[in-house]
């Protein structure tokens, strides 16, 4: 009798770049020894190929986890070009056995799923969300377009199974690598990524930022919504790109804090679920609006995108948060939701330009999450705020108590008092003066009036509805 040493497997990887609680690479690795392989397709996602920011993170997460498969005795392949052909390549060159991957639901990994398993055995697992959209049902057997009837249903397959440890690993030899630094994904001839350096990407980064959230996470449901307090956990760029699970920062949570006060936050994962669950639904969710009929006549407006976009529309609040945006590639949620809402509404532009700027930007960017934030935020969206309720910034930010926060951002109105810093443009001349602000000089005056915004978004809306 002959025994046949066991055939490599490939471990494909996508938005999951970690090596603990993956099921892929779990089955795998039971099966025989391992090669991992990191394919960096443009082509199949196309117009939603990954923007600047998270091409960063990309680099740097990459480079952890090359880092760390290398210190276990292996070597992490990286290959450029369409997935189906790459992974075909890699498994022929290594004789694979069977290619395994999480199941991802962007309509860009579907089709990659396709085209993949045309050309190899291809093993899906779950393990990327925290449930599956598509077992989430009502009795008719039709899927949920609202978050709350859905978060009840969901419950059936919660919480997640407890994570996996990162298994004993063999690796298989052979493969041809790409060099990181060939694919060029930083910042070449202007470097605006000097604020990035808030952020330790890769899996271990992943676990330090969970682990200080923890220490805080009593007070999530107070503190998540004051954009000058450090209250939210940040973990939205390791979990976009999968360094962590997200069933180990439920576990993490719910195992940390009393269940009262883990909920706030349990729920916050679920939004990642139930983007994901509406992106499934709608796949053109990123360019369309998921109410057909919602079809507003936009400006074009070309000089009012750009003062939004480099934070000086004269409104502190939304100024702070593109700011922010820009220095770090992160936005406070609160501030996302009043200078989403100050584009669409206030100036009238099309949601699908605010949408790609952040997509540029974020180094959180998800397809799902971001298309669903700006949907809801328009009123365009199958679960989302209704059009007429236009946000006043002047108004969110002393609610949300944002000076420090806008202190932080907008330096140039560092010593206007609190009850300035929301509204300069409201202040006296005489506190203007003493916090050396000059409006349309040092500071901008705002590019639109609140009352004169508001007016000219709700005639709109009312022209759409005939
Ligand atoms: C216009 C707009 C665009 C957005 N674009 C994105 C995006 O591209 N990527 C993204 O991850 N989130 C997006 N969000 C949702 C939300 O703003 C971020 O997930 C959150 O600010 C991330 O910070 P955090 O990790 O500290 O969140 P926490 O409050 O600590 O929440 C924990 C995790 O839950 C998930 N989560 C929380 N809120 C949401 C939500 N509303 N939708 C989906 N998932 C959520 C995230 O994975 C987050 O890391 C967007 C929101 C708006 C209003």
């Amino acid at each position: 009798m002959s025994s046949h040493p066991p055939t490599p497997q490939l471990v494909w990887l996508r938005n999951d770049l970690r090596l603990a609680d993956h099921r892929a690479l779990s089955v795998a690795a039971h099966l025989g020894p391992v090669a991992l392989l990191y394919v960096f397709d443009e082509e199949t996602p196309g117009a939603w190929a990954m923007g600047a920011a998270q091409r960063w993170w990309l680099h740097h997460s990459l480079a952890a986890l090359a880092r760390e498969v290398a210190a276990r005795g292996g070597r992490l392949l990286l290959r450029r070009g369409r997935a189906a052909a790459m992974v075909a390549e890699v498994a022929r060159e290594l004789d694979a056995g069977g290619v395994h991957a999480l199941r991802h639901y962007e309509p860009w990994a579907r089709v990659q799923d396709a085209e993949v398993a045309l050309a190899v055995d291809l093993q899906l697992h779950d393990g990327a969300l925290l449930t599956r959209p598509e077992a989430v049902t009502q009795t008719s057997g039709e899927r949920y377009r609202i978050f709350t009837p859905w978060w009840k249903r969901a419950q059936a397959q919660l919480p997640p199974e407890p994570p996996r440890a990162v298994p004993e690993l063999t690796f298989a030899d052979g493969g041809s690598s790409d060099d990181l630094d060939s694919w060029r994904l930083l910042p070449r001839a202007l470097d605006w990524s000097a604020g990035f350096s808030v952020w330790t990407p890769g899996e271990a980064g992943a676990r330090e930022r969970l682990a200080s959230f923890l220490a805080v996470a009593r007070g999530y449901g107070e503190a998540r919504n004051l954009p000058s307090e450090d209250g939210s956990s940040r973990l939205s760029p390791h979990l976009a790109l999968g360094e962590i699970s997200v069933a180990s920062v439920w576990h993490a949570i719910a195992d940390a804090i009393p269940p009262a006060l883990a909920e706030p936050y349990l729920r916050e994962l679920g939004w990642r679920d139930f983007a994901a669950n509406l992106l499934d639904l709608f796949p053109d969710s990123p360019d369309a609006p998921g109410r057909r009929e919602f079809r507003l006549v936009h400006r074009d407006a070309p000089g009012d995108l750009a003062a939004w976009q480099r934070g000086r529309t004269g409104y502190p609040i939304v100024d702070a948060g593109m700011r922010q945006l820009w220095r770090i590639g992160w936005m406070h949620n609160r501030v996302r939701m009043i200078a989403a809402s100050f584009l669409v509404k206030h100036l009238l532009i099309d949601w699908r330009q605010g949408e790609r700027w952040f997509w540029d930007c974020l180094v959180d960017a998800d397809l799902g999450a971001n298309a669903m934030g700006w949907q809801w935020v328009m009123g365009s969206g199958v679960d989302s705020s209704p059009f007429h309720r236009v946000f006043a910034p002047v108004t969110q930010s002393e609610k949300f108590r944002a000076a420090a926060y806008i202190r932080q951002w907008v330096p140039e109105l560092a010593r206007l008092g609190d009850d300035d810093i929301h509204a300069p443009f409201e202040a006296s001349p005489l506190a203007l003066a003493a916090a050396g602000v000059r409006l349309g000089q040092t500071y901008p005056l705002p590019i639109v009036g609140h009352a004169e915004g508001r007016a000219r978004a709700l005639a709109a809306y009312a022209a759409m509805k005939g």
